[in-house]
């Protein structure tokens, strides 16, 4: 079953065009929704997940129209928002049973049997009797990820999951998602590219509102290789190169700043072919959009 997006336009009251006729269809796995903060991330899966209202459009999921049928979408999915407020001085266990109560699971022994369950799948079992409000970020981030898994959603999304935590908790929840994309569809909206190169076998890449590229991360990465050629430039010499050259990353090395351009062929022998990683995709297909708004 795949989740389908139609022409999803979205214009908030303030003016602002924040989805402006989004196409996407999204198949079971994880799938990764890369754009800088703005892009209209937040705004398409607030409206996936029943939140807000689009102006147009559709999204349907097999039979399901989500937008019309808000009632049944919500018993279907799982959701794990940017802000993830928790309830400081409840213990995760009685939090997980109050909102099995609230997901509709009755029985107090089912209830008990899922919520140990999830706690284990989390990695949480082992302080289930704490309270929420001393978790690090990264428990936080599992625990909500245990919350949106009741009641065995066919759809999940999680909104920006990995900002704040450390690289050891960033590990642990690369972990889960992974294990939970196995049977569901996962969308994963994030700014960092690594998360996407670590999880997800298909992606979007959205900016300013609109889908920019869409497809498998490794046939988009293939479509740059040979293209991408690296230099160590002094600073002060940027501006000298973008006005030349489509610049699109710069990163500073040891004092110098080493640039990435892409051409389809080399420019003169002080450039280095690099392989292409997931990175030089994102980024050139945001400078090519910037360029083509700000000109
Ligand atoms: P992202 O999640 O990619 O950072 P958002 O969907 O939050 O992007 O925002 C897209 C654009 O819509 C931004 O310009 C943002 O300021 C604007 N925006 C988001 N929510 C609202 C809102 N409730 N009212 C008005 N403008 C909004």
């Amino acid at each position: 079953m795949e989740l389908i997006i139609q022409n999803l336009s979205k214009t908030y009251s303030n003016g602002v065009h924040a989805l402006k006729n989004v196409n996407l269809t999204i198949p079971k796995g994880m799938f990764g929704l890369l754009g800088p903060n703005g892009a209209g991330k937040s705004s398409l899966m607030r409206t996936i997940a029943t939140l807000q209202e689009a102006d147009s459009g559709s999204v349907t999921l097999g039979s399901l129209n989500i937008l019309k049928q808000k009632h049944e979408t919500r018993q279907i999915l799982g959701y794990l928002p940017q802000e993830f407020g928790v309830y400081p001085k409840i213990s995760a266990e009685t939090m997980l049973d109050h909102i099995a109560s609230l997901k509709g699971i009755q029985n107090a022994q089912e209830r008990k049997a899922v919520v140990s369950e999830l706690l284990d799948r989390v990695n949480l079992a082992h302080v289930k009797k704490k309270n929420l409000g001393t978790y690090s970020g990264g428990m936080k981030q599992r625990f909500g990820v245990a919350q949106a898994l009741l009641g065995n959603p066919q759809l999940i999304i999680v909104d920006e999951p990995t900002a704040g935590l450390d690289p050891a908790e960033r590990n642990r929840f690369y972990n889960l998602l992974s294990e939970i994309g196995e049977n569901t569809i996962v969308i994963l909206s994030t700014h960092i590219v690594e998360d996407v190169t670590n999880l997800c076998s298909n992606m979007a890449i959205i900016c300013l509102g609109e889908v920019i590229a869409q497809g498998n991360p490794n046939d988009l990465i293939a479509e740059m290789q040979g293209k991408v050629w690296r230099k160590i430039i002094e600073k002060r010499e940027l501006d000298r190169y973008r006005a030349e050259y489509q610049v699109i990353s710069t990163q500073l090395k040891t004092g110098k700043t080493q640039i990435h351009i892409l051409k389809d062929n080399q420019p003169d022998d002080t450039f280095q072919s690099v392989e292409a990683d997931l990175e030089d995709v994102y980024f050139s297909r945001i400078s090519e959009k910037m360029s083509v708004v700000t000109l």
